[in-house]
């Protein structure tokens, strides 16, 4: 439609997610009338965060050291792990300031339809902290949609005969959804209520 870079900058828009056709025009038509400036912080913010922002060692939560900042704080207990779909679940429940544990952020659910199966989430990596022995409850706050409900089926199932007490979160929440959706007095009250499966 257009030539040169401004269409290179509208195809690139367009791919990233919610962004469609004409979001991707208007944006790139604001970034041509914006200040450098500001451009130029964009640009710099795009690129820090692939050189910078890497995953968590031992949760795969979002970090910018080998560990994230809940990883390394000394004050949470390392006896409890609440078992998310994506770093954005952790902010959600980080909100409620209702869980003061550790976190195991698996890289999305079991969805057969697209091919996503335990082996490439990381299951394994969560089998191999539950082993070390600390741990005496696991807290399932997959999302409350089908994927999200097969993978804690999944683990529950995996992880019951080791020992650890496995949570869900209580019902309440908006079902089909998607955890961070949730306001936060919603998610800190299925927090507090979770209930053994
Ligand atoms: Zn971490």
């Amino acid at each position: 439609m257009y030539e040169g870079a401004i269409q290179d900058l509208i195809d690139e828009l367009g791919r990233l997610p919610g962004v469609g056709p004409k979001s991707a025009q208007r944006i790139a038509f604001h970034v041509l009338s914006a200040d450098p400036a500001d451009v130029n912080r964009l640009a710099s913010a795009l690129r820090k965060v692939k050189d910078l922002v890497r995953f968590c060692t031992s949760c795969y939560n979002v970090a910018e050291s080998d560990q994230c900042r809940i990883c390394r704080d000394p004050r949470r207990t390392d006896e409890v792990i609440c078992v998310v779909e994506e770093p954005k679940d952790v902010v959600a429940i980080e909100r409620t300031g209702e869980f003061r544990g550790r976190y195991h952020v698996l890289g999305g659910a079991i969805n057969p339809l697209e091919g996503i199966g335990p082996d490439n989430l990381r299951i394994r990596e969560l089998m191999t902290r539950l082993g070390g022995g600390v741990i005496r409850e696991l807290i399932l706050a997959t999302d409350p949609n089908t994927e999200g409900e097969a993978t804690a089926t999944y683990l529950a199932l995996m992880v019951k005969p080791m020992g650890i007490a496995v949570t869900r979160l209580a019902s309440g929440l908006p079902v089909g959804g998607d955890l961070e959706y949730a306001d936060e007095i919603t998610l800190g009250r299925a927090f507090e209520g979770r209930r053994a499966v």
